[in-house]
């Protein structure tokens, strides 16, 4: 039987190379599928259209909430950021891993509605690290770092809601570690609850029939 698709919640602090680690583990495996976004950020040099996110105003993404189109959304540092619920249904139906990169309000959000998802925190290996890769990006304003830094604090508050934690220090390192994670996962308890509840129910009735 084709397994259903795993749900996995990639969060990390602003800077920590989430977006390159995920776009290394999608290289490297067939079976992952990256959940797009929807935001009301304006967007960056270099983003396009449906590919970093689906770029959109306040009052649209007010409309696809109410329209109950999002699995789940938050605002971040002043925007909105939501998943688009389609995709990632019609993904994981397909047996697809699919992969949402988001933040810590979201990520408890999809534990909540989905228990059997799997949420992994990246980070880098120190404070001072995560500076320097916020400085190289060179995408964003010495406010906007100091903003990004300030959250990073916030969010480490959440860091033990998550199923692991990576250190990303080497790219295809921390691309096989999630990798290995998200298989490992599929033995699961949670993920395995109609085998256990059979096997279970065989036992009893094993058991009683011997004690019979
Ligand atoms: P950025 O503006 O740097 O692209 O993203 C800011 C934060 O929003 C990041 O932590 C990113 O993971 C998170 N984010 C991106 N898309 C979503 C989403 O659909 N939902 C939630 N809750 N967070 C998101």
């Amino acid at each position: 039987m084709r397994q259903k698709g795993i749900l996995i919640v990639i969060s990390g602090f602003s800077g920590a190379g989430k977006g390159t680690l995920v776009k290394e583990i999608m290289r490297r495996h067939g079976e992952y599928s990256l959940s797009v976004s929807m935001t009301t950020r304006p967007p960056r040099a270099g983003e396009r259209e449906g590919v970093e996110y689906f770029f959109t105003d306040r009052a649209h993404f007010e409309e696809t909430i109410a329209a109950d189109g999002l699995v789940e959304y938050a605002q971040y540092c002043g925007n909105y950021y939501g998943t688009p619920k389609a995709y990632v249904e019609e993904q994981l139906k397909a047996g697809k891993n699919v992969i949402l990169e988001i933040e810590i309000q979201g990520a408890l959000k999809i534990k909540e509605k989905f228990p059997e998802s799997l949420l992994i925190f990246v980070t880098p290996p120190s404070v001072e690290e995560l500076k320097r890769r916020l400085e190289g990006r060179g995408t964003e304003s010495a406010e906007v770092i100091a903003k990004r830094l300030n959250r990073a604090a916030e969010e480490s508050e959440g860091m033990e809601a998550y199923d692991y934690i990576v250190i990303n220090d080497s790219l295809e390192e921390g691309a096989e570690e999630i990798h290995r994670l998200v298989d490992a996962s599929r033995a699961a308890p949670v993920r395995k609850q109609d085998f256990i509840r059979e096997i279970r129910e065989e036992l009893y009735h094993f058991a009683k029939g011997v004690q019979d």
